[in-house]
């Protein structure tokens, strides 16, 4: 007897079917309750440009098993999360989720916050501050709450004074609460410096190192070619001397991003990848060593609670060691005058 296309179906190996049965149920046979235990969730808190960013950042490097998306503006949160969810099919996140309740949020190894208010036209620098205090006042309690053990990663700006705050509000150990700092600032010096020399930024070497209010230190004494010291083959470089004004380049880290904020309003993606690229060496323990945020404290004389980039040692305990770069006098008077400068905003900080 010919079957019929039902017939045809998957067959059925355990039991008969019941009328009730779903298509799924037909489909698919249970064999074990699972629970779902993410081993590498990350958050972001705050779906702005920036948060959106370093999602799509984060989710193209296949960093996360479960991916949360915060943020007090529940339709563009829902929006961004379905667009995403739309995108699975060429992503290897497990679950993408968007959650307003922090319960949600639970059991988080990363938690990576760009929320915050932007600078009003004609508003003080001390209220935008304060702003973002406020904001995150209600922030990280509700992170430390849920991922008692989560380890923080802050963006928003002015992000070497909020990362004091968030581990000031947090009680988190100091190795586990870093911004973001000058990673993408350097990585603008190495694109320019590349540019001018024809070089891939890879191959190029140096940093710009603690900035409090976007007053980049560029550390000339450091920078480098496969390990060939620029300032040795040009001791002018970066000084008033200097006839090829390699000052330009340092300056451009700067005006770059105004400019770009002027052309186009805000610059997501490159925050974005360098945002993704720590989150990569802390989930794989890979060890980079790139300038962050951190807690400077009893580094070059310094006695105050300030964060400020130098090069630290970054991997599954966030960061672990610092390198000692040296410093000529006059960057490390810089360096202290940068950590002065933020002291003198923070004391005046209402938590
Ligand atoms: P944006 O205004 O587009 O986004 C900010 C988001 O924060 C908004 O979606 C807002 O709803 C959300 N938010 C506000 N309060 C919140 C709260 N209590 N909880 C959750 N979410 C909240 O701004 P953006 O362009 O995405 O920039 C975000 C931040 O990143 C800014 O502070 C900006 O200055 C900073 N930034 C830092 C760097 C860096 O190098 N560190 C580079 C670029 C931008």
């Amino acid at each position: 007897m010919t079957p019929t296309p039902s017939q045809h179906a998957l067959p059925i190996p355990f039991g008969s079917r019941s009328k009730m049965a779903s298509l799924k149920d037909q489909l698919i046979v249970n064999l074990l309750k699972e629970e779902e235990v993410p081993q590498n969730k990350i958050i972001i808190v705050g779906v702005g440009a920036v948060g959106m960013a370093c999602a799509i950042s984060i989710l193209m490097k296949d960093l996360a098993d479960e991916f949360a998306l915060v943020d007090v503006m529940e339709d563009k949160l829902k929006g961004e999360m379905m667009d995403l969810q739309h995108g699975r099919l060429f992503l290897r996140t497990t679950k993408i989720i968007s959650v307003k309740d922090y319960s949600v949020t639970a059991n988080s190894k990363l938690v990576i916050i760009t929320a915050g208010a932007c600078q009003q036209e004609g508003g003080s620098r001390l209220n935008l501050v304060q702003s973002n205090v406020n904001i995150f006042k209600f922030i990280i309690p509700n992170v430390v709450k849920y991922s008692p053990h989560c380890k923080l990663l802050v963006v928003s700006n002015p992000v070497d004074i909020l990362t004091y705050v968030a581990w000031n509000i947090s009680g988190f150990p100091k190795n586990r609460v870093i911004g973001s700092g000058c990673n993408q600032d350097s990585a603008r010096f190495h694109y320019l410096m590349g540019e001018r020399l024809g070089v891939y930024p890879l191959s190029c070497h140096g940093w710009v190192l603690w900035r409090p209010w976007r007053l980049y230190v560029p550390v000339w004494s450091g920078v480098n070619v496969v390990g060939v010291s620029l300032m040795n083959l040009y001791p002018d470089l970066g000084t008033d001397a200097d006839k090829e004004h390699w000052t330009e380049v340092h300056k451009q880290v700067f005006d770059s991003a105004y400019e770009v904020i002027k052309l186009k309003g805000y610059t997501p993606w490159a925050i974005g990848l360098s945002v993704a690229y720590l989150a990569e060496s802390i989930v794989k323990n890979l060890r980079r060593v790139p300038p962050i945020s951190t807690m400077i404290k009893g580094l070059y004389g310094i006695k105050d609670d300030v964060f400020l980039s130098m090069p630290y040692i970054l991997g599954q305990n966030e960061i672990s060691d610092v390198v000692k770069v040296n410093l000529i006098p006059e960057e490390e008077a810089r360096l202290k005058k940068s950590a002065d400068t933020l002291w003198g905003i923070q004391k005046e900080l209402r938590f």
